[in-house]
Order: structure tokens, then sequence, then C-alpha cells
């Protein structure tokens, strides 16, 4: 398939780039010591994790660890809730052991650490998903795990700050700045600047210099290649259209891999927050410009000095000032349709799936379900297949707490 005179039939293969491109998005902006540490993780990836021997390992612990493949479920209740003939359909990655996406990419990423006989892994935790995710990755290989995080969030997310001591991780506490996100991530590089003979660093989404966009997207479009098959399986058909939400993106690329050379409609949906004003929500594709931070080139949410801005969600998962640079792409070429769907929507669509499926969705996956509804709303006939990123435990207290029960 030809879009926008980019072939999709040969997409993977040509982007990114060799250097990390996307169109002009992406690169690795990054100091020269780090540059040596890409370049040797780029070349691990390009040998290691092409061999058999790493692909036949990965799946196998996909299948007897994970719970892979994940199913995808019908949503027939919600879809005759709605009235419209519409069905939808959920990829259930709240099944996925530990409860969201982000063990797909970890696992594939401490593997590979595994494999260049690293003995250590370092990353930075905002919410403290990417951290739960990757400890528990580090204690199924025997990896020793350093998950740097701001001494406020540390204070805020004190579940999974236990969930990763159990899990044996380090937690260190970063105390510079505001002690959130940001100086965790820095924090972090700054370790890694000193360790990466013995660690390597792991992103947590499709953000970061090269490789690691192309390495989160590869080891996330297990999502996507599943989906498509059993969805084709369930129906005889491919879906209409396909939803996912995005942060930095990572469940989202996973989906949108399977699809992208289809005639299939793709919507990725960023948070609107509390509204239309810098700081009120974290719609980095619809509402930013192009910018560099965190070592690669994508479209970013400034303030007035050209910083990355103060950004808010209810979802915590989902409130980054930019999106991963392949988003930033498919957005300019119009190949996926971003959109935004604000708190109340999501709170809305956190009980009803709840209600009519017996299934209490994440805050970050209500975005995207809240998009499902709205789209089934629209449309006359067909199907919509949504990535449920993740399971909805981790904030029932809060919404409990903030919202009631509705
Ligand atoms: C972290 C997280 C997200 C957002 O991250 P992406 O990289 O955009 O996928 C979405 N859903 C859940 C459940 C998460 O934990």
């Amino acid at each position: 398939m030809i879009f926008n005179n980019v072939n999709f039939d040969t997409y993977f293969k040509n982007y990114p780039t060799e250097d990390g491109f996307f169109g002009k998005y992406g690169g690795c902006y990054i100091s020269p010591e780090l540059q040596t540490a890409m370049k040797e993780i780029t070349h691990a990836y390009n040998t290691i994790c092409k061999s058999r021997k790493f692909i036949d390992e990965l799946r196998r612990i996909r299948r007897e660890f994970q719970g892979r493949p994940t199913p995808i479920s019908h949503l027939q209740r919600l879809s005759d809730s709605i009235g419209t003939g519409v069905q939808l359909y959920a990829k259930r990655e709240d099944l996925n052991h530990s409860g969201a996406h982000k063990l797909n990419h970890c696992m594939g990423e401490a593997l590979l650490a595994k494999y260049m006989g690293k003995k250590k892994v370092i990353a930075e935790t905002g919410a403290g998903q990417h951290g739960v995710a990757l400890a528990t990755a580090a204690a199924y290989f025997g990896l020793e795990c350093d998950i740097y995080m701001g001494k406020v969030d540390i204070e805020k997310q004190a579940p999974n700050v236990a969930r990763m001591k159990i899990l044996g991780a380090k937690v260190v506490e970063v105390t510079d700045g505001l002690q959130t996100l940001k100086e965790a991530v820095d924090a972090a590089f700054a370790a890694y600047a000193k360790e990466y003979k013995d660690a390597i660093y792991c992103i947590g989404s499709v953000l970061g210099p090269h490789p690691f966009p192309l390495m989160v997207r590869d080891f996330q479009s297990v999502v996507g290649i599943e989906a498509r098959e059993q969805f084709v399986d369930m129906t005889g058909e491919l879906p209409d259209a396909i939803v996912a939400c995005v942060g930095g993106g990572s469940n989202a690329m996973g989906m949108f891999a399977g699809f992208l050379n289809d005639p299939v409609d793709i919507y990725g949906i960023e948070p609107l927050g509390r509204g239309t004003a810098l700081g009120d929500h974290a719609a980095s594709l619809k509402y930013g410009t192009e910018g560099i931070m965190h070592g690669f080139n994508s479209i970013m949410l400034k303030d007035e000095n050209g910083e990355p801005a103060p950004v808010y969600s209810v979802a915590s998962g989902l409130d980054y000032p930019s999106s991963g640079p392949e988003h930033a792409f498919l957005h300019d070429l119009g190949r996926v349709k971003y959109d935004v769907i604000n708190d109340e929507e999501t709170i809305d669509a956190f009980f009803t799936l709840s209600r009519l499926e017996g299934i209490i969705p994440a805050i970050e996956s209500s975005h995207a379900v809240a998009y499902g509804i709205k789209l089934a709303q629209t449309m006359k006939k067909g199907s919509v297949l949504i990535n449920l990123s993740g399971r909805g435990d981790k904030d029932m207290d809060y919404v409990i707490e903030k919202y009631g029960i509705r």
C-alpha cells in the first residue's frame, strides 16, 4: 500500500533509517560518551536480536512466562449498548503478566542485556509502571536493577515503589530540581554514562535516542501481529478501525505495526486532561511543535523558553510532553489520525467498560475505550478494535477517592 509517497510494503525495512530517522524525526542527540554506548546497543540489536536463538528464546518466554498470546475479547454488551450495529473488540494486554503491555519491551531489553553480558539494567520511572515492569524482567533474568525516581514521585507512588523493592530492584531517590520524571531521566542517563560497560539503559517507551524507538517498537509489535491474526480468525476480516492511547506511544506503536499496511483506519488518542490550556493536558501531537528533548527530535509541548512544558493528565502513564518520533512521522504523513479524550470522558469509559464487560481498564487505556465508543457511535457499521493496554487495579483507589462510584 502506498500512502502519501511512503510505500508501506517495505515500511519496516526503510523506517527508521540506519541512523534512526523517521523522516526528520528521531535521531540520536546525546553526549559523545553516550553515543558510544548507543552504538554498542545498536550493533547488538542488529546482530543478537535478529539471531534464531534470541528470537526463539523470547518466543518461549512470551508463551511460558508472560502468558502470550493475550486474547481478543468481543465486547458484546458494550456494542449492544451503543446500538449502531458497530462491533467493538479489545486486545487484552491487561492480561499480559504484570498487567500491562510494558513487559513486552522490558523482557526484550533485559534478554538483550543478558546476551550482551551486562550485569545490570538502569531506567528512570515517573508513575512507576516502567520501573515495575523492568524490575520484573530483571528478577526473571537475575540482573541487578537500578530505578531512578524523583522524590516527589516516590512519595506519590508508594505501591509501585513497594513492588519494585519486593522484586529486588534498587529505587534511587532523585532530589534535584522538581524531583520528578525529568530529573529522574537526567540522573539515570548520568549513571548510565558512568556504568555502560556493565549496564544497559532500558527506555520505557518508543522514545529516546536511536536505537530505542526502533527496538521498543519491534518488541511491542508482538501485540499488533497477534491481534491481526486473531481478529481475522475470529471474524474472517480485518477491523475497520483500531484505537490505542498514546503517552510515549509504545502500546500504540506495537498495535499499529500489525496494521500499517492494511486498509484500516488507525487512531492514536492523547490525553486532553482538564482542557486545551498549556499545562492542562499532554496532547503533544495535537498541540505541540517540532523540537529536541531527551535525545530525539519529535513533536513536543514547549514552555515560553522552548523547554519541555509542564503537562497534566488523570492518567499518570500518559503525562509526557512529547511522543515517540515514529508517531510524529505518522502524524505528519496522515497515516494515523491523532485525536484527544479528556479526563471526564475517560472516567466515564472506565466505569462503562467495568459495568458492561467485567473488565476494569487502566485509566490510560480508558482513553482508547472512550474514543472507541465515540467512533462506534458515528459509524454505521463495521468493527473497532481497541488496544486495552493495561488493567485498572492500580487506579481503583484513586478513581474512587477523586470521582466516587458512578
Ligand atoms: C505506561 C502505560 C501507557 C502509556 O505508555 P505508552 O508508551 O504510550 O504505551 C499506556 N497504558 C498503560 C496501561 C501504561 O502502563
